[in-house]
């Protein structure tokens, strides 16, 4: 077979065109990263190289110095970046730069697009956009106006070389060629307009500033770089090898001192080691010498990546043991809860062979996973005291990952209970942003619990009739209606020694907040009005357990409560709309007297009239804390039959 029989053209999937004129379109501003793109790729390639010799020492055949060369061509034009990592064969090619990598190209172009349609020319969405997509790659060319991939797996014979070949408009070939060393090389042929790049001090300053961290070293030509011979060029290039000068600083950056790294050192690594092209909100930066020695370096994103709530997403730190790449996204140095961090673990004392098997069950890594959760909260805590209003712009964010962390972290879970933000009566809008110390500090006088509502919209917190008498007592209610907060509240039942109380629970108990006449009303009251309360349990029958006087109503003429122990409301509504069971409850009834409804009711002769007026009561109670009805048909006629009788009495 020879080897020109290999060669085919073949497209792109599907949306890769469009992508790449978005993002060539978003990250022009901002051209010269192409090379920190193209450089983080050869590293991590290196990376994987170093991990898999580990086991096969073959691969590194004889050139076990791995490196990233950045070579230019004035001649020809071109940029090369090389490396002598793992290499691609023909099919991982295919699959990963003939098909951008991630599995989101869809969402991706819609999201970018969505993005550039609401702000025309605000380029900051897009780059925010292009990193959590992995489209590294394809930022190539937002300088050349053709790329080609020559490419040897390591553990393949150097007749299986590829050169993949594109214009990035819709197709690409792929060609089957000798490479004699192995790894790749991504040549880039410059547009025309494009060739300032051809300087190789200006590549020398881009490497400087987004590439020093990368913990192998990074070589240019020397020749390039000391640039005085015009004579004999051809003929010294002809025949002796070029000398090679390190440009970057070489070393795991981890492994560097605090004091000798600067915000922007921070910066550059994080968008390295997590493809993104935002910069980390914030970060912790630890060394831990002692019998299990190690280093983290945290990292919280400031987006939400768009896969955060796919079960499938994978999430955890990179993982190094003695500096050397073991694996990406180790999931048990993180617990899912804290899924959105990212960073570096190095350890010295795991073995090199650890797998993730070993991982499941290793001392070590318990105690790693459980030092990186308080580093996490320390570093959260700080910025909540320091810097609320980027704490508030991380909680929008991430919120809602927080949330689960009561359930699942018992021993930390009142820490995290200090994190968490919810809108409260307190405030005029809906905004996330009370802590429950801030509510503590402005419970009343007398008041024991921490009172809160669920719901399944923030209108439907904030309108349902159970406020009305804290309204009217000034007391404080959170409002809770993010789906997670039902989990949340079921897991988190106290803060500080006070016990976090559903307004919509059990019979209200205001302890020492409540009017003893109030109290002393109600239970009179439920003598007096024992017949109404007799009738209309009749009239509803089994649909609810109990029909009461109420002392949480002011405006409406009654609401619906469950018991202390029973799910909420919402919740059940939560488990059925996502197709769980959920136990059919039978709700109390309270009734507001002091109501002219229920007063009318009261004084109904006609039975028929009475069950019309107590059903849709019930009904209205329902619909007022954003419930559904069984029957909305029956509701409404009830409901039509009654105008009807109004007009015709003319009323
Ligand atoms: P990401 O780096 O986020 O995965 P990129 O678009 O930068 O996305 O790269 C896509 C994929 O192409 C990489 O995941 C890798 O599998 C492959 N790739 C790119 N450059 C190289 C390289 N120099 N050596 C080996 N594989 C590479
Ligand atoms: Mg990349």
């Amino acid at each position: 077979m020879t080897v020109e029989a290999h060669k085919e053209t073949l497209e792109f999937k599907a949306e890769v065109s469009q992508v790449l004129d978005l993002v060539i379109r978003s990250l022009y501003s901002n051209k010269e990263i192409f090379l920190r793109e193209l450089i983080s790729n050869a590293s991590d390639a290196a990376e994987k190289l170093r991990f898999e010799s580990l086991t096969d020492e073959q691969l590194l055949e004889d050139d076990p110095e791995l490196r990233v060369r950045v070579l230019l061509d004035q001649d020809a034009g071109t940029i090369t970046v090389s490396d002598n990592g793992i290499g691609l064969s023909r099919q991982e090619m295919i699959d990963t730069i003939g098909s951008i990598a991630s599995s989101g190209t869809r969402q991706f172009a819609e999201a970018l697009q969505a993005a550039h349609g609401e702000s025309d020319g605000q380029q900051a969405s897009g780059d925010a956009l292009i990193g959590q997509f992995g489209v590294g790659f394809y930022s190539a060319y937002i300088v050349a106006d053709k790329v080609s991939v020559l490419s040897r797996r390591a553990d393949l014979s150097a007749e299986h070389g590829v050169r993949w070949e594109s214009d990035g408009r819709g197709s690409y070939t792929l060609e089957t060629v000798e490479k004699a060393g192995r790894g790749t090389d991504v040549i880039l042929h410059l547009k025309d307009d494009e060739k300032e790049f051809l300087d190789a001090w200006r590549l020398r300053t881009v490497i400087g500033k987004f590439s020093d961290h990368i913990a192998i070293p990074v070589e240019m030509v020397k020749e390039d770089l000391g640039g005085d011979d015009d004579e004999g060029e051809d003929k010294d290039k002809a025949d002796k090898a070029p000398e090679f000068e390190q440009v970057n600083k070489g070393t795991a950056l981890w492994m560097r001192g605090k004091s000798d790294l600067s915000d922007d050192d921070y910066k550059a690594f994080y968008k390295h080691i997590s493809h993104d092209f935002e910069e980390p909100l914030a970060w912790v930066h630890n060394r831990v010498e002692g019998t299990n020695e190690y280093t983290a370096l945290l990292y919280l994103p400031k987006r939400a990546p768009w896969d955060m709530w796919d079960r499938d997403q994978k999430h955890g730190v990179k993982l190094y043991v003695k500096r050397v790449f073991i694996m990406d996204e180790a999931d048990k140095l993180l617990p899912h809860w804290l899924r959105f961090v990212k960073g570096v673990v190095d350890s010295d004392d795991l073995p090199l062979n650890v797998s993730r098997e070993i991982l499941q069950h290793n001392r070590k890594i318990d105690t790693i996973r459980g030092a990186n959760v308080k580093r996490v909260l320390g570093m959260l805590e700080s910025m909540a005291k320091d810097e609320p209003e980027k704490y508030q712009e991380f909680w929008g964010e991430f919120g809602r990952v927080l949330k689960e962390g009561p359930a699942e972290d018992f021993q930390n879970r009142e820490r995290i209970g200090g994190l968490m933000r919810f809108a409260s009566t307190h405030n005029e809008n809906d905004t996330q942003n009370v802590s429950l110390d801030d509510y503590i500090e402005r419970m009343q006088e007398g008041q024991k619990d921490i009172y809160y509502i669920t719901a399944d919209s923030p209108a439907a917190a904030r309108h349902s009739p159970h406020l009305e008498v804290f309204r009217k007592k000034g007391v404080e209610v959170l409002l809770l209606s993010d789906r997670v907060d039902e989990w949340l509240v079921n897991h988190l039942h106290e803060f500080k020694d006070k016990h976090l109380q559903s307004v919509t629970k059990g019979k209200l108990d205001l302890g020492e907040l409540a009017d003893k006449e109030d109290q002393e009303k109600a239970e009179q009251a439920e003598k007096e009005h024992e017949d109404l309360l007799k009738r209309l349990k009749i009239s509803l029958g089994e649909q609810v357990s109990d029909v009461r006087v109420s002392t949480r109503l002011v405006d409406s003429p009654a609401c619906i409560v469950v018991g202390e122990h029973d799910m909420s409301a919402n919740l059940a509504r939560v488990l059925k709309a996502v197709g769980q069971d959920a136990p059919d409850m039978k709700p109390t009834l309270e009734v507001n007297l002091d109501h002219p409804l229920v007063k009318r009711l009261e004084a109904e002769g006609d039975q028929g009239r009475f069950d019309d007026l107590g059903m849709i009561l019930f009904d209205q109670a329902q619909l007022a804390e954003g419930g559904q009805l069984d029957d909305p048909a029956a509701f409404v006629g009830r409901l039509n039959k009654l105008m009807m009788n109004m007009f015709m009495s003319g009323g």
